[in-house]
């Protein structure tokens, strides 16, 4: 029920995991965080508490890109292998979704006959997608695209590229999801309350736009790929 993610300059975890805890209020039966390194990208999910998560995140793995999330099970039992992040089979790209994704069943047969999903999520198909389309040719950004305008129902998305280093690609529609911004940083966040720590500046996103975050920069895009100019608001919260 809740995202974050950060990409800079230092090491995401212990920023993801405490944006995570700021965000406990909201509920939640599981949590995951996507780490971004040299290697590839390395899950790490638990069912439970962030308590839980912690336990099984290795110290060792560091990188400067990551996502997070906490989930509210809506398809799929409350349990490891469904708590997100989820991956697609080649595990070049890697989701976190909070929402409802109504026609996932359609999608799953129309598009992704003989994938083997991994999870009992409506969020899978989402990233299996993707990696079909990219793998079929298109960009990560023209195939992110595309598979936003087939879904139905509600989203706010953060999605990693293996291959595209620092970058974190996000959406929404009818969930809510903030960029923040920093010096040599950027974060995302379902509640500014999450990274206020790092910022109080955040860029409010619309529904069905996509956006290219990277430590230095921040592009808003419709999805037909026309750029749209934002502003950002100062987020003033008592902590
Ligand atoms: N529908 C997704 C699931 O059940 C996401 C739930 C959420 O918003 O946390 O995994």
């Amino acid at each position: 029920c809740g995202i974050v993610g950060y990409i800079g300059e230092k090491d995401s975890k212990e920023i993801l995991l405490k944006g995570l805890e700021r965000l406990e209020y909201r509920g939640y039966d599981s949590a995951g965080i996507a780490i971004r390194n040299g290697k590839g990208v390395k899950v790490f999910k638990e069912k439970g508490r962030i308590a839980d998560l912690r336990g099984v995140v290795e110290n060792d793995v560091m990188g400067s890109t990551g996502i997070g999330h906490t989930r509210w099970a809506t398809h799929g039992k409350p349990t490891r292998a469904n708590a997100h992040p989820h991956q697609d089979e080649s595990q070049r790209f890697t989701i976190v979704h909070n929402g409802v994704i109504e026609n996932y069943h359609h999608i799953q047969r129309d598009y992704l006959d003989g994938v083997e999903m991994q999870s009992d999520t409506d969020t899978e198909i989402i990233v299996q997608l993707i990696g079909k389309f990219v793998e079929e040719g298109q960009t990560t950004q023209q195939a992110f695209s595309k598979v936003l305008t087939l879904l139905k129902g509600s989203y706010a998305i953060a999605l990693l590229d293996a291959e595209e280093e620092q970058t974190i690609f996000v959406a929404k529609n009818k969930s809510p999801l903030l960029v923040g911004l920093g010096s040599d940083f950027n974060v995302i966040a379902s509640d500014a309350m999450a990274m206020l720590q790092l910022t109080d500046q955040f860029v409010e996103l619309m529904d069905k736009e996509i956006v290219i975050v990277r430590k230095d920069s921040v592009d808003i895009l419709t999805l037909d790929g026309q750029s749209v100019s934002r502003l950002p608001f100062t987020a003033e919260i008592d902590m």
